[in-house]
Formats: structure tokens, C-alpha cells, sequence
């Protein structure tokens, strides 16, 4: 199966200048076999970028009308935007987003022919199995089997995002198992074993090559590590 390597910029950076940079830096070294690297910058350098697969890192759960500010998944498929980022911890925290909306989102995205990257992941303390199968069970509601070829999982404890503090490869493999049989109990042993699950968390250029050979993940979701082409492209290599 392909690896997939996904820098989330998140707010990040300030001038198109540096975006171009950073894209432009990881654009020459970042190519790998066997391995798709997909950059997710804010919306405004979407359409400036050209060169690698490009995701989006929110879409509105609205298709099209008089919401004001939001984005719609069909003016990101229009752009030849290839993924979108739904169900962050971020945006769960800082915005409100409920599992259901973050189901109405991936209904959204995948209807409009759009790749999801579900992000699902328990804050420090919570019961992993529960938080992963309520997230996995709500946010991919009325989704249907055909259409989790374009879905890709991506588990991310919160305790670890931005904090220095990866999860074990043990935990990781732990979660990837529990992710895999509430994938089994929605829909069938195939489509569990071919949907892709990604890791992210405080992933460095150390740790990468661990998850990927021993956490029993297809990828990894890379935030801060992202911004330092250097680190990124160390982190895509390693995939080799
Ligand atoms: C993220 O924001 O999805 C993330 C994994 O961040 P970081 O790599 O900085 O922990």
C-alpha cells in the first residue's frame, strides 16, 4: 500500500513569501517512491501552490449560499484539491466541532469527490477504545462502503499533538487495532484492512521511521515538524 506523509501547516506561515518557500524546498527533495506527500496550507495559498497533491484543512459543512466566510468542498474539488482534513482536535477544541459535525463534513467532502483524512484521537486520561469507536462510529454515519476508498483514518492522542510527547509505538499499534475492529464491525474485514491509517503526533525525523516499521500505520500526519523543510523532508525519507 502507498504511504502517505501529510504536512499540516495549520496558521502557518504569515507571508505567501515563506509558503512558497517551504513548499518550493520540500517540492525538490520530497519525492519517494511508494510514498505520496500531500501539503495542507491555510486556504488562501491553495490556489498558489503547484507541484505536489495539496489537501485543505477544513471545509464548511455547508455545500453553497449565504454563509458567509466559510469554504465549500465543491470550490476545493473545482481548484483540483485532492484531500481535506475533517474532525482535527483543533477544530474540535477551538471551534465546537461535534462528531456530528464532523460527520456532515465527510459526507460533504466525499459527495463532492473530495479524499477525507478523519482525524480521530482521546485526550490525555480518556478511555482510548471508547473515544476512538464512539469518534469512528458518529463521524462515519450514513458513509457508505464504496465510499471509504476515499477515507483515510489518522490517529492522533491529543496529549501528544504539539507537545514533545509522542505516543509508544505499542499505543499506537494498540489504537490502530481498535480502529480496525470498529472498522470491521461497520464494514466488514476488507474494507478495514484497506483503509489507510495514518499516526500523528510529535512525529520528528527520530521517531518517523519507527512508526512507519513498527506502529503499524500507512503514514503519518505531521504538524509542527512541517514548517522545517529540512525535517519534513527528513520525516518523507524515511519512508524509504
Ligand atoms: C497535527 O497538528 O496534526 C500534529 C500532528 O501536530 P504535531 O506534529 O505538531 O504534533
Amino acid at each position: 500500500m502507498e504511504k502517505l506523509i501529510v504536512a499540516n501547516w495549520k496558521l502557518n506561515p504569515i507571508t505567501f513569501k515563506e509558503a512558497k518557500d517551504l513548499f518550493g524546498a520540500v517540492k525538490k527533495h520530497a519525492k519517494v517512491k511508494n510514498t505520496q506527500v500531500v501539503i495542507c496550507p491555510p486556504f488562501v495559498y491553495l490556489p498558489l501552490l503547484k507541484g505536489l497533491s495539496l489537501g485543505s484543512q477544513n471545509i464548511s459543512s455547508e455545500q453553497k449560499g449565504a454563509f458567509t466566510g466559510e469554504i465549500s468542498a465543491l470550490q476545493l474539488k473545482d481548484l483540483n484539491i485532492e484531500y481535506v482534513i475533517i474532525g482535527h482536535s483543533e477544530r474540535r477544541k477551538h471551534f465546537s466541532e461535534t462528531n456530528e459535525t464532523v460527520n456532515k463534513k465527510i459526507k460533504m467532502a466525499l459527495e463532492a469527490g473530495l479524499k477525507v483524512i478523519f482525524c480521530i484521537g482521546e485526550n490525555e486520561g480518556e478511555e482510548k477504545n471508547t473515544i476512538l469507536q464512539n469518534q469512528i462510529t458518529k463521524g462515519l454515519a450514513d458513509v457508505l462502503p464504496a465510499q471509504m476508498e476515499q477515507v483515510v483514518i489518522a490517529y492522533e492522542p491529543v496529549w501528544a499533538i504539539g507537545t514533545g510527547k509522542n505516543c509508544s509505538t505499542e499505543e499506537t499499534k494498540s489504537a490502530v487495532e481498535s480502529i480496525k475492529n470498529t472498522l470491521i464491525s461497520l464494514y466488514g474485514s476488507q474494507i478495514a484492512e484497506n483503509t489507510r491509517i495514518l499516526y500523528g503526533g510529535s512525529v520528528n525525523s527520530t521517531n518517523s521511521a519507527e512508526y512507519l516499521k513498527n506502529g503499524e500505520v500507512n503514514g503519518l500526519l505531521i504538524g509542527g515538524a512541517s514548517l522545517k523543510p529540512d525535517e519534513f523532508i527528513a520525516i518523507v525519507k524515511s519512508t524509504e
